[in-house]
């Protein structure tokens, strides 16, 4: 697409909100909006809008909001920059170089080569895969694990031979910055400024990103020397808290199913795609987050996790409660029979016991009070285990969410659910919360509390029927507002209408300089205070000019106090004025 305006408007015209945030995000048509559960914060209930006409979404609920570059920074927790350069991508639109703040275009270019290298990395390895002496080693072993010629090609499977500068070499001879490759982490740095692989001897899986970029690497020893797995250490392209295994070939699936099925390792998320499982991902080894279950949440309703009967496995259950609790997606929970994990369980008993298994599935509240609960016979270690239910329940800030599993703990234990209520809330007065969202209790919303009826009213009409303006514009309707919020809207409105002659909410939400302004013009685009039909708004502007002159007139009656002739005066003017509305 050319360059017309800048690349922010061509972004802008190319892409569509609802179809954008769609991907991410269930939405359903409701009135001029689409609703949808909000992916910034846990919610049962959608108060997460989209407007297509103006292509803004806000959420009620957390008063995120804004146009398509601030949810995807938001979603992807990326700088603005960033946004515009993926958004700019994915719409075909070319971004001119001389458009790019230098820094910015340098550390663009920078996490580009990254990309490049760890392209460049995975080819080598899956040659050495390949490599008919090399190789053999990593081939015997996928073969004695199952793993099937079509699952290499499909994960780009490779292998890291035990030579300590193979990948160091060829990138050598590639003419490739080494320095960018090191930062990758795709090989160390020695004493002597040379380098050295940091993958050797173990059977490679590349991890993609959203757009199928290989982001890092996992590394599997294919013996049983320590450390089993390796990963590409963090760098400005690879987080680990945050990238789920298969993710890019699982999306579909997850969306079409509604349902994500997590397990940890990499051979665990291959047993099950080669079996034809599809809506499965991985972490990398590592504990579940909160990122990951955000990344999720935006194609999931709901997430089936399996965990391995060992006391780990158990902790990483009660760990996990609170993180789907609070980002409101609902989990299940599978626990494996002693002594195996998912790729050994399909691959002891076949995929049909597997599926059972999964039918089997309990939400992850029954499973965790089952699993506390257990084996408590005396008074005294039920009330025990209860206040330590209680601490977990703590970290649970889905209010909703956590007064009817406390209901549920109160009818399991049979204690009464004002005490257990009291209890829990001896717990959480002790404890000074750390909060979940920063940056949310930076900026307390005191719009709704300061903004009165007659406000919002005024708003409704001058945001959302802009017909309106040309006849308000020069009689002081700010004397009837409230609140500064209310008169900074109104103010930029007639600003914008007596430069332009016209007013684009674009444009308004862009000049308007404080973030509760901004979120209260969101809040009367997405759920009007009131909706007017044509002669509706006709009429509001005449209450509305009655109204001023009534202001006016009783400020005047005041200034004439005593003097009766001037009072009368005044107010026969005032009738007369309102014959001629
Ligand atoms: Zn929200």
């Amino acid at each position: 697409m050319v360059f017309n305006q800048s690349p922010k408007n061509d972004i802008k015209m190319a892409a569509d909100i609802v179809d954008l945030i769609g991907q991410f995000v269930q939405l359903k048509k409701a009135g001029r909006n689409y609703v949808g559960l909000c992916p910034f914060h846990g919610e049962k209930d959608p108060s997460f809008s989209v407007n297509q006409e103006r292509q803004t979404f806000h959420c009620f609920g957390c008063k995120r909001g804004g146009d398509i570059f601030s949810f995807w920074m938001e979603y992807h927790k990326i700088s603005f920059m960033e946004a515009m350069n993926d958004l700019a991508d994915r719409y075909n639109i070319q971004i001119p170089s001389s458009f790019n703040p230098e820094i910015a275009r340098k550390a663009r270019d920078r996490r580009k080569s990254l990309y490049m290298l760890n392209q460049h990395a995975m080819e080598y390895f899956q040659g050495v895969l390949q490599d008919s002496v090399k190789g053999k080693i990593a081939r015997n072993y996928l073969e004695k694990r199952l793993v099937s010629g079509d699952i290499i090609d499909r994960f780009c499977l490779g292998y890291a031979s035990d030579q300590w500068e193979g990948l160091t070499q060829f990138l050598r001879r590639r003419g490739e910055d080494l320095e960018a490759a090191s930062e990758a982490g795709l090989i160390v740095p020695k004493k002597n400024r040379s380098f050295y692989d940091r993958f050797r001897e173990r059977l490679i899986f590349p991890i993609f990103d959203y757009r199928t970029q290989v982001i890092g690497f996992g590394g599997r020893v294919l013996d049983n020397a320590k450390p089993k797995y390796i990963n590409t250490p963090e760098s400005s392209i690879f987080h680990k808290g945050e990238s789920l295994y298969g993710l890019q070939t699982s999306i579909e699936a997850i969306r079409a199913k509604g349902m994500a099925i997590i397990v940890e390792g990499y051979m665990d998320c291959l047993a099950l795609k080669k079996n034809g499982l599809e809506e499965v991902v991985a972490t990398l080894g590592t504990a579940l987050t909160t990122n990951h279950i955000r990344r999720l949440k935006g194609y999931a309703k709901e997430a089936v996790v399996i965990f391995d009967s060992d006391q780990a496995g158990q902790a990483a259950v009660v760990r996990s409660l609170s993180l789907f609790s609070n980002e409101a997606l609902e989990a299940r929970i599978v626990v494996l029979p002693e002594g195996h994990d998912p790729d050994s369980f399909i691959n002891t008993y076949g995929m049909g016991q597997f599926s059972n298994l999964l039918q089997t599935a309990v939400p992850i509240l029954d499973f965790f009070l089952e699993l506390k609960l257990k084996e408590q016979e005396t008074d005294e270690g039920r009330v025990f285990v209860m206040n330590e239910i209680l601490r977990v329940f703590s970290e649970i800030r889905n209010e909703p969410l956590l007064s009817l599993y406390v209901r549920r703990l109160a009818d399991k234990i049979g204690i009464r659910e004002n005490i257990v209520q009291s209890e829990l809330s001896k717990i959480t007065s002790k404890r000074s919360f750390k909060p979940l969202y920063a940056d949310m209790t930076k900026s307390p919303v005191p719009v709704k509390a300061e903004t009165n009826v007659s406000d919002l009213q005024l708003l409704s009409l001058l945001v959302n029927y802009t017909s309106a303006v040309p006849q308000l514009v020069d009689i002081d309707c700010q004397s009837l507002l409230t609140s500064t919020v209310s008169i900074e809207i109104i103010n930029s409105i007639f600003e914008i209408y007596l430069k332009s002659g016209d007013v684009a909410s674009s444009e308004l939400e862009d000049i308007l300089k404080t973030k509760a302004a901004r979120e209260q013009l969101r809040e009367i685009q997405h759920r009007p205070f009131v909706v007017y039909s044509q002669e509706d708004v006709e009429q509001a502007i005449v209450e509305c000019k009655e109204k001023i002159n009534h202001k006016k007139l009783l400020a005047s009656l005041k200034k004439a106090k005593g003097d009766i002739q001037a009072q009368n005066w005044l107010v026969k003017g005032y009738k007369k004025k309102d014959c001629e509305i």
